[in-house]
């Protein structure tokens, strides 16, 4: 399998690829003055409680405005994953998100727990408890305002080292989320290993569900799993009315989507707060 993806890889040498490799060597070039100067920024979406509509929390998801553009992540994080700036953003969004609770708590507005992405590099960098804690206490929050949404590919990358993060973050009082879960191949693995507060279904178990009695049945046992394991489950990608109405079939009752909100800028999140 190796061997092949090298040879697609040389198949697939071409004049994009070269191109590809000077617009990284652009990007490289502008990440750091981009950070400083503000134009990444810590969007919003809701999470919303299925039988009432009421916010119940948000995930913070990094845009960066480039030119008055909306660049999603999908165009910057791959290339920072590899360069290792990852990091800056991820810290950069908790810090962001840290300082919106602060405020929110300040104006007298009842915060919601927000949760942050937390990659690999991240994740099992030295001091990694050290940093997020000291972060939270220097805008004095309660850390079970800040959950930390880990994709299980990460969590699985080095599963007994993060069992021993995960134990410490936990009696730390932080809420760890298991995100997209279900899109691996080690799914079940991860259940009997690490204790984790919130289970994030991935929404590739939304998109056939309408549809197949199947896909039914497998969301369903999961969320029976989830809350067997007394975690709570918000499902992700939820676009549609009867999407909703298979998930409150099924007795899920957190959900994520376009259906309820895009992300947003923080203060079209600060509006919705405050008439929550
Ligand atoms: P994720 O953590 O699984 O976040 C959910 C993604 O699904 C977001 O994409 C969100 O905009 C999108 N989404 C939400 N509802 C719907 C829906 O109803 N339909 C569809 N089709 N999509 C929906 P986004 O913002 O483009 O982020 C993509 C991924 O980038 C995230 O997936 C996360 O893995 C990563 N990411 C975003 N921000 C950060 C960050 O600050 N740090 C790190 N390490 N990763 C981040
Ligand atoms: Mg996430
Ligand atoms: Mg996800
Ligand atoms: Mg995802």
């Amino acid at each position: 399998a190796k061997a092949m993806e090298s040879e697609r890889k040389f198949c697939f040498y071409t004049e994009t690829m070269r191109e590809n490799a000077i617009n990284e060597k652009e990007i490289e070039n502008v990440m750091y003055e981009a950070l400083n100067s503000g134009q990444f920024k810590a969007y919003l979406q809701s999470k919303v409680d299925i039988n009432t509509g009421k916010m119940v929390g948000a995930e913070a998801l990094v845009r960066w405005i480039k030119d008055g553009k909306i660049i999603p992540p999908n165009e910057f994080l791959p290339l920072f994953e590899k360069n290792g700036f990852i990091v800056n953003i991820d810290l950069f969004v908790l810090e962001e998100v840290c300082k919106m609770q602060r405020e929110w708590i300040s104006m007298g507005l009842t915060p919601l727990p927000i949760s942050v992405n937390q990659s690999k590099a991240l994740v099992y960098s030295e001091g990694y408890v050290e940093r997020l804690e000291s972060i939270i206490n220097k805008y004095d929050l309660p850390p079970h305002l800040v959950e930390l949404e880990l994709l299980e590919t990460i969590i699985h990358e080095d599963i007994e080292n993060f069992s021993k993060i995960c134990k410490e973050l936990r009696l730390k009082g932080f809420l760890i989320c298991i995100d997209d879960f279900g899109s691996g191949y080690s799914s079940f693995n991860l259940l009997k290993d690490i204790e984790a507060d919130v289970l994030k279904v991935d929404r590739g178990f939304l998109t056939d569900a309408e549809d197949s009695k199947r896909v039914e049945f497998v969301l369903s046992n999961i969320i029976s799993l989830a809350k067997g394991l007394d975690m709570s489950v918000v499902v992700e990608g939820v676009e549609t009315i009867e999407q909703v109405n298979l998930l409150k079939e099924l007795s899920c009752y957190v959900a994520q989507g376009f259906y309820y909100a895009k992300p947003m800028p923080k203060e079209k999140y600060e509006e919705q707060l405050k008439n929550n």
